[in-house]
């Protein structure tokens, strides 16, 4: 393809991804195909003469699109949103046509530099603490691996990095029983056992309790573990239960304990300054991770990780071949050194795009919205005889279930429930997804769509009724 072709084929594909945002409503928020319809309408074998582009576009309309789950149709209230906008498009289609690979500052300084101050932007707009650093992951994941690591080398004075595990220490991790999934992945690649991740309980709002993370703190010591590393969450995958960092950063500070915050959802709230109570002794943390990939506009992936001392990060994570070393290294931040990977996206790029163009007020107004959004929905729903509300609805998650019969088992219960979402995802119209909270079946309802308006929660508000049996 030539420059020619791929100039008119470019604008060809702008209009249409405009027009797909204009009709997105028209198209089935969750593809309705069974499992392997794509793949045996794919060739066996790759193609040994290339083909034209318009062959492959209307492949792509015939073949992928309707193997595709629509995250950006405003109807999409399943699990957390992956947000785009347009600024963040055009950001994403100018880092593709240069193709940079940043993995040190000379491959792009102005990848470096922007990085470095898209940082410092969003520590500020969020009300973080002013002296901490942050590097752009590709991932949530990605960052609590890097606390993990991180906290596991400071303890080991970098000994576990150098000789590995020799000493037969046991390291123990602490995180509530709602917290993400990624924290046992992070536990078991870094070698610490996941039988030495500690579960603990939560209350009533599933937060965790303070009282029984101390609890097991002293327990481990008593049986000659050691404390390594604690995970607050704020804001749960399955109802965004915010954790209290206050009391848990003290606990932490008091057996000197690494503190990483989970924020990858809720962390975006943090730009309004309503919320910003959550932060409360947030300067005693070692680590903290939000995604503006989920609910700040800016296309997967973007991942925020920021560190109070990024010498212990980077001490953990560099490595200096000769083929690697520049005459700058001394002046500049080199972020192949700041986690795992060594090549880099230009993340920073469709953050400054998306920061710009709605600016502190705009992405707050959309915020904001997205919140009353919810609570519109949680209002709608008691009106609703047998509907249960499961969690406080704390930001934009609505967790619920509907009750036909008091004198129904749980266990019939969970079955209904778990039919009616079912119900509602086959209609096309909508796409939500469960969990489970207590043992209850609960439907969970996310109102964090770029583009979800008033509309479209009665949109859901009527499938939903219409769904009830
Ligand atoms: N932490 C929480 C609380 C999450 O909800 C999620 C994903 O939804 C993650 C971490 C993992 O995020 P990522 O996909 O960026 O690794």
């Amino acid at each position: 393809m030539n420059t020619n072709d791929f100039r008119k084929y470019a604008h060809e594909l702008v209009d249409w991804m405009a027009d797909y945002w204009e009709n997105i409503h028209d198209l089935p928020v969750k593809s309705l195909l069974p499992p392997q319809a794509i793949y045996h309408q794919l060739p066996v074998t790759p193609p040994t003469k290339g083909v034209g582009f318009e062959e492959i576009f209307q492949d792509f309309q015939q073949i992928i699109l309707p193997g595709v789950t629509h995250w950006q149709h405003p109807n999409f209230h399943a699990y957390f949103p992956a947000n785009a906008s347009p600024p963040s498009v055009l950001a994403e289609m100018l880092t593709a046509t240069m193709g940079l690979q940043c993995m040190v500052w000379q491959t792009s300084p102005a990848a470096a530099e922007l990085e470095q101050k898209m940082m410092e932007w969003l520590r500020e707009m969020c009300g973080l603490p002013e002296t901490w650093e942050g590097v752009i992951q590709d991932t949530a994941s990605a960052a609590t691996l890097c606390a993990i690591l991180s906290a596991r080398e400071r303890v080991s004075h970098f000994q576990i990095n150098q000789k590995g595990f020799t000493e037969g220490t046991k390291f123990r991790i602490y995180a509530s029983n709602q917290a993400h999934s990624s924290i046992d992945k992070a536990v078991k690649i870094a070698g610490l056992g996941i039988e030495n991740l500690q579960k603990i309980g939560v209350d009533e709002n599933f937060e965790l309790i303070p009282a029984e993370l101390e609890k097991a703190i002293l327990a481990d010591k008593a049986a000659g573990f050691v404390p390594l590393c604690v995970i607050a969450a704020l804001g749960t995958t399955s109802s965004v239960a915010m954790d209290c960092i206050a009391e848990i950063a003290e606990i932490c500070e008091k057996y000197a304990i690494w503190l990483h915050i989970d924020a990858a959802y809720a962390g975006s709230a943090m730009l309004l300054p309503e919320y910003r109570h959550h932060l409360l002794g947030i300067e005693k943390a070692d680590s903290y991770v939000f995604n503006p990939h989920k609910w700040m506009l800016t296309n997967f992936d973007c991942s925020a990780y920021y560190v109070k001392d990024k010498g212990t990060l980077i001490q953990t994570f560099e490595i200096l071949p000769e083929y690697l070393k520049t005459g700058v290294d001394a002046q500049v931040n080199n972020y192949r050194d700041w986690g795992v990977a060594l090549g880099r996206r230009f993340r920073a790029l469709k953050l400054w795009f998306v920061i710009r163009t709605y600016g502190i007020e705009g992405l707050q107004q959309i915020i904001r919205a997205h919140i009353r959004f919810a609570q519109f929905f949680e209002a709608e729903l008691q009106k609703i005889q047998g509907m249960e509300i499961l969690a406080p609805v704390n930001l934009n998650v609505v967790c619920f279930r509907f009750v036909p019969n008091v004198n129904d088992s749980e266990k019939t219960i969970n079955e209904y429930n778990a039919k009616l979402l079912a119900q509602m995802n086959d209609t096309g119209k909508v796409f939500l997804t469960h969990t489970k909270l207590q043992e209850k079946y609960t439907i969970r309802a996310v109102f964090g769509q770029t583009h979800v308006c008033e509309a479209d929660v009665v949109r859901l508000l009527d499938v939903l009724k219409s769904c009830l049996f």
